[in-house]
C-alpha cells in the first residue's frame, strides 16, 4: 500500500516536471486571439439584436460557437502549464479566469441550442403585439412605445388589466417549452461546474459564503419600510381605482404604472407626498431637446465630474431611438466592443424623464468600460454586476438632484423640504 501510495506521488511529480511553465508571453498570444473573437461576437450581436433576422441570428450564434470553443481549448491548454508565479496576482487571476468555464463547459451543440433558445425567447419578447382595449381590430400595439403609453398614462383600470393580460398571453405561452429548455441547459452547465443547481452559479461572483445569510439579514432590516411604503402606496391607489385594489392585501401588478412593476414614474403624479412642486420634465420638449441633445447633457454631467467625454464612435453609432425599419431589442444596453474604440448605447427613448434617467444611467456603464480599457482582455469587466450597475445608479441619482436639475435648465421651482421630498420619492423606484 505505502510502495505504491509512494510510486503514484513520484509519477505525479514526474509529470508535474514535465510540464512546461506558464509565462506572461503565453497568456499575451492568447489574450490577442480572445480580444478579437470577441470583438466579433460583440459586432454580431449588435446586428442581431438592432435587426432580429434569421440571417443576423445565424451569423450571432455562429460567432457565439467560436468564441466558446476557443475558451474551452484556451482552459484545456493552460490546465497543462505549470504554475509557479504567485508573487505576479495580476497574472495568477488572468489565468484563474481562463481555467475557470461559464456555459461553454456545455457540449458545443448543446451549447449553440442555448444561445438558440435565448436569442428566440428575445424574440418573441420583443416583437410580441396585441389588440388595442378599445379597437379590437387594431392589433399592432408593440411593448415600445404603444403599451408602455398605456401604462404610463391615465388609462381606465379596465383598459390596464386587459392590456397586462393580453401582453402576458402574446409572450407567455410561446416562451413556455423554451425557458423550460434553458433552465435545464444552465443547471446542466452550472453543475458541470461543480454547482448544485444555476441559481448557486450564480452567487459564485460574490466571493462570500454568507451571502445569502446577509441578504436575509438585510431584508429583515428593511421590510418595515418596504412594508409601509406598500400600505402608503395602496392608500393611494385606491383613492383613484376604488376596490380594485383590497384594503389590506398586495396590489394588482396592471395598476403600479409599469407593465413589469419595475419603477413608478407612472403612479408617481397620484402617489407623491406632496402634490406640489413636481418636475416632470415637461420643459424638455418644450426647450425642444432631442434625445440626442439630452445624451450630450448626460456627457456635460460626466465631463464635470472629470470622468470621460464619449468616443466618436458613441455618437455615430449608439442606437437612442426605436429603429422603425427593423425589429430590435429595446432593453437599455451599454455596448462595450473590445477594440478600445466602439462603445455604444442601444435603447429606445423619448424626450422624457425616462429618456433623461436611462442616459444618464447607461453613460455610467460606458465610463466604467473606458476606465478598464488599458487592462487586458480578461480583466474588462465589472468585479460584480451589482457594482456594475450600481455604478449607473450611483450616478444617475446625483444628476436627479433638484440642485443639478436647476442648472441644466430642467427644473424651475424653488429647492425646498417639500420640492425635495417630491423628489427624493420620485428617484427612490
Ligand atoms: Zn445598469
Amino acid at each position: 500500500m505505502l510502495v505504491s501510495s509512494i510510486l503514484v506521488i513520484f509519477l505525479l511529480n514526474f509529470v508535474q516536471c514535465k510540464k512546461l511553465l506558464l509565462t506572461g508571453d503565453v497568456l499575451t498570444s492568447l489574450n490577442v486571439q480572445l480580444q478579437e473573437l470577441m470583438h466579433l461576437q460583440k459586432l454580431a450581436t449588435w446586428d442581431y439584436e438592432t435587426n432580429l433576422t434569421d440571417f443576423n441570428l445565424a451569423k450571432k450564434l455562429e460567432m457565439d460557437v467560436n468564441l466558446a470553443s476557443f475558451q474551452k481549448q484556451a482552459s484545456y491548454n493552460l490546465s497543462k502549464y505549470k504554475w509557479k508565479s504567485e508573487r505576479d496576482g495580476v497574472l495568477q487571476r488572468e489565468r484563474l479566469f481562463y481555467l475557470r468555464l461559464e456555459e461553454e463547459i456545455l457540449p458545443p451543440k448543446k451549447y449553440k441550442r442555448l444561445k438558440e433558445i435565448m436569442s428566440k425567447m428575445i424574440h418573441i419578447y420583443s416583437t410580441a403585439k396585441i389588440c388595442d382595449y378599445s379597437y379590437p381590430t387594431k392589433c399592432d400595439l408593440a411593448l415600445l412605445p404603444d403599451i408602455e403609453n398605456i401604462f404610463a398614462g391615465n388609462s381606465s383600470e379596465d383598459e390596464l388589466r386587459y392590456t397586462w393580460i393580453e401582453r402576458r398571453k402574446a409572450v407567455g405561452p410561446k416562451v413556455r417549452d423554451l425557458f423550460q429548455e434553458y433552465v435545464q441547459l444552465v443547471n446542466e452547465a452550472a453543475q458541470k461546474n461543480g454547482y448544485d443547481d444555476a441559481s448557486e452559479y450564480y452567487l459564485r461572483e460574490h466571493t462570500d459564503p454568507d451571502i445569502k445569510k446577509k441578504l436575509k439579514h438585510y431584508n429583515r432590516r428593511l421590510r418595515s419600510l418596504y412594508e409601509q411604503l406598500h400600505a402608503y402606496v395602496r392608500f393611494k391607489l385606491r383613492k383613484k381605482y376604488g376596490n380594485s385594489t383590497s384594503e389590506i392585501g398586495s396590489i394588482p401588478a396592471h395598476l403600479l404604472g409599469d407593465l413589469t412593476a419595475q419603477k413608478w414614474s407612472g403612479i408617481a403624479q397620484v402617489t407623491l407626498p406632496y402634490p406640489e412642486p413636481y418636475e416632470n420634465f415637461d420643459n424638455l420638449k418644450q426647450q425642444n431637446y432631442t434625445v440626442t441633445d439630452i445624451a450630450r447633457l448626460a456627457e456635460d454631467f460626466y465631463k464635470s465630474l472629470n470622468l470621460s467625454k464619449m468616443p466618436n464612435s458613441f455618437w455615430r453609432k449608439s442606437v437612442f431611438q426605436k429603429l422603425t425599419d427593423t425589429n430590435m431589442t429595446c432593453n437599455p444596453s451599454a455596448w462595450d466592443f473590445y477594440d478600445g474604440q466602439n462603445f455604444r448605447l442601444k435603447t429606445c427613448l423619448k424626450t422624457d424623464r425616462e429618456g433623461y434617467e436611462t442616459l444618464h444611467h447607461w453613460m455610467g456603464h460606458i465610463q466604467y468600460f473606458l476606465q478598464y480599457q488599458g487592462l487586458d482582455i480578461k480583466l474588462r469587466n465589472a468585479a460584480t454586476d451589482a457594482l456594475f450597475d450600481s455604478v449607473g445608479g450611483a450616478f444617475s441619482l446625483a444628476a436627479f438632484s433638484l440642485k443639478h436639475l436647476k442648472r441644466v435648465g430642467l427644473y424651475r421651482g424653488e429647492i425646498s423640504t417639500k420640492a425635495d421630498i417630491n423628489n427624493l420619492y420620485t428617484v427612490s423606484e
